[in-house]
């Protein structure tokens, strides 16, 4: 699949539900409207999408959400989608996870293949972080993130970077990953969504966020990229990776090699832009995949050259409507 700005799609993101157990301030509102069930697809809906990508050359799915794991019986998907890790057509299958769930289920994923997972931490600070999840107890992520190491997964953890929040204590974040040996990516806010603050009071850019971490860290950058906005550099002292990913300062969309899908089967060229089309009806109006497929590369032929970011300076309101558990980030 080439878009017509010639770039490969070779990423497939996936969100299997809009629904979570926390409730990040940044992410959702408290009392969200989640989609009725009939609108999303099946576990099994969801894999003949998948295999359709992976037939058409994706070479990456990472399954995220809303949180993956709560979705009921999840594994059957990871499952389902491993035979394509064992024929050699799919190179890697992951997650992103907010880890409340992997004492469960970590075992049973790296026995299917997965061999990385993204797990979200905005801090270390038990209060703060039932604050900024309303919801989520740090026990349980840590508990998961210990799972996660002893089943042999390689862990990179992904902290949103909030202005008055968690931008003083990013350095000990770093001392902590450098410990456990996890990498670490720093993502800036990205206005996607009503949520119940305003955007512009969270708002860092990460060039100082870098500036300050250079007081008391060597980081050398390193040519390492996922075709996605993260920028990589090398933590000297612990030998780990620190990812930036900064969607509002960095115009990454040059190397853009995905493309988004929603649990319901809406399919988004662009994380930042809101032209889509809707995979459901191929897949539910025939069971032969013939349909579903054409419809796929009339939406890579569509894939815009890149995304609209800007936070709304007048009312601090986000640009593009849907939250970021419908794309999953
Ligand atoms: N529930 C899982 C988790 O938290 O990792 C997966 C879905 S979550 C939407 C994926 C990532 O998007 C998380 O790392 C989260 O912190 C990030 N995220 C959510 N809303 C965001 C926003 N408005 N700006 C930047 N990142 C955001
Ligand atoms: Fe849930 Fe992840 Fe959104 Fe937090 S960031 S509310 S864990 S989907």
């Amino acid at each position: 699949m080439i878009d017509p700005f010639g770039r490969a799609v070779t990423y497939l993101r996936v969100s299997v539900t809009d629904r979570c157990d926390f409730r990040c301030v940044y992410c959702m509102a408290e009392d969200m409207t989640f989609l009725p069930k009939r609108d999303v697809l099946s576990l099994e809906e969801l894999d003949r999408v998948c295999s359709a990508f992976i037939r058409k050359g994706v070479q990456k799915i990472r399954i995220t959400g809303g949180e993956p794991l709560v979705r009921r019986n999840i594994m059957h998907l990871f499952k389902d989608l491993s035979r394509h890790l064992d024929s050699g057509m799919l190179k890697e299958l992951t997650l992103t996870t907010n880890g409340s769930q992997l004492p469960k289920y970590a075992n049973e994923l790296k026995n299917l293949g997965i061999n990385r997972i993204n797990v979200s931490l905005d801090t270390l600070d038990p209060t703060k972080f039932e604050k900024i999840t309303r919801w989520g107890n740090i026990e349980k992520v840590l508990a998961g993130l210990d799972a996660a190491e002893a089943a042999g997964l390689k862990i990179k953890i992904n902290t949103v970077v909030l202005k008055g929040f968690n931008d003083d204590s990013l350095s000990k974040m770093l001392a902590w990953c450098g410990q456990r040996n996890f990498d670490l990516t720093l993502i800036e806010t990205m206005p996607m969504g009503d949520i119940d603050q305003d955007r512009n009071d969270q708002y860092v850019p990460l060039s100082k966020i870098r500036r300050k971490l250079e007081k008391d860290w060597s980081l050398t950058d390193i040519p390492y990229n996922s075709g996605g906005p993260a920028r990589y550099v090398k933590v000297e002292e612990t030998g780990c990776k620190l990812g930036f990913i900064t969607p509002l300062t960095h115009n990454f969309c040059e190397s853009c090699n995905r493309v988004r899908l929603t649990c319901t089967g809406i399919l988004y060229m662009c994380l930042g832009q809101d032209d889509a089309t809707d995979l459901k009806k191929p897949l539910r109006s025939s069971e032969a995949d013939i349909l579903l497929e054409n419809q796929i590369d009339e939406a890579i032929g569509r894939k815009p050259k890149g995304h609209d970011f800007v936070i709304d300076r007048n009312n601090g309101g986000p640009v593009i409507k849907r939250h970021m558990s419908v794309t999953g980030g």
